[in-house]
């Protein structure tokens, strides 16, 4: 069975690197955070001292981390001149594969995959949707840029975490679909709140609404799995003070993404632009570290008589 390298263990790679685990898989992990290295031992994997002590023996290398200047640091180094640090493509067996399941920029990940294919390796993107209970579960969707071969390849062990494999495209290509969808559910989750807000407003139970609007023109995922309004769904984020799930301050990481990504390909995207903003001052009145789906507040306020 396969060796794996998992670095990054936090709330998504600890779960995720488990289910490798729970599996039968070596995995030797690396986590700046010591708490997140000791929950993996625990369980009877096997830590190393840095990312690329990790790397070095893997036939599989997974990084989960949380921004592009993270996975391009740890994979590329950092040649500076009297302070050069290795990076992973420098230690790592010719036939290693790279897979990286961060949510980055396109640009950071296609610049990883040229390196990588410099050195006659293989690297993927592979950013996941289904939050930390779909890790747990393994059950996430992966979202995979790269070459055929190595989709092939790493489907043997993402198949392991998640329920659902796609491969979107070239590399960058799975990053860019994960930020158009993640732009896409912004939006839903913004004009769910606002629907029910004012079904609210106009003596309308929100439990008999949604489940009118699940069945009409107008249902969507976060009617059907995630509803925004305390006390309409059991075990979602709003009805436990919209704690855990999906963190505002990550959706605005995305949608900061996707606006990048639409400047640069001059895309028009009106309505990921009005998303975002409504995220920053969200997470500006001190929201950041609630679930996403906490933006029906903003809503939920009542009329000035
Ligand atoms: P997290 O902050 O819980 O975990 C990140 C981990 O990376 C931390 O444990 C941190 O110590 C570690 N780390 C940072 N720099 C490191 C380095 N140089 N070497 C080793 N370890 C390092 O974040 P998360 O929620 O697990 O998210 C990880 C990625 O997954 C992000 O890109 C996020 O956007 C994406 N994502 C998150 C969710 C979610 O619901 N949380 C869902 C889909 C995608």
């Amino acid at each position: 069975m396969a060796t794996v390298a998992f670095i990054g263990l936090g709330n998504m790679g600890g779960p995720m690197a488990a289910n490798l685990v729970k599996a039968g898989m070596t995995v030797t992990g690396f986590d700046l955070n010591p708490a997140a290295l000791k929950a993996l031992t625990d369980i009877g994997g096997l830590s190393a001292n840095t990312a690329c002590g990790a790397a070095a023996a893997a036939d599989i290398v997974i990084t989960m981390l949380p921004a592009g200047k993270h996975v391009r640091s740890l994979y590329i180094g950092n040649n500076s001149g009297n302070n050069d640090q290795k990076g992973i493509l420098d230690v790592v067996g010719k036939d290693t594969l790279l897979i990286d399941c961060s949510t980055i920029d396109a640009d950071s990940a296609r610049t990883v995959a040229a390196a990588a294919a410099d050195k006659g390796l293989e690297f993927i993107d592979a950013p996941v949707s289904g939050g930390t209970a779909g890790a747990a579960a393994g059950t996430l969707t992966f979202i995979c840029g790269g070459s055929d071969k190595a989709f092939e390849q790493a489907k043997t062990v993402l198949d392991v975490m998640g329920a659902n494999i796609f491969h979107a495209g070239g590399a960058g290509a799975g990053q860019i679909a994960k930020i158009c969808n993640n732009m896409l559910l912004s939006v839903l989750m913004l004009g769910t709140s606002e629907a029910l807000s004012m079904g609210i407003d106009n003596g309308l139970d929100p439990k008999v609404l949604s489940d009118i609007m699940k069945v009409s023109s107008g249902g969507n995922w976060t009617l059907d799995k995630y509803n925004p309004c305390p006390g309409v769904m059991d075990a979602v984020p709003s009805s436990k003070g919209y704690q855990g799930g999906f963190m505002v301050d990550l959706m605005v990481k995305d949608l900061g993404l996707a606006m990048d990504a639409a400047l640069s390909s001059q895309s028009s995207t009106p309505m990921g632009a009005l998303a975002r903003s409504l995220y920053v001052s969200h997470a500006k009145g001190g929201h950041g570290k609630r679930d996403f789906s906490s933006i029906f507040e903003q809503f939920a306020v009542p009329a000035n008589d």
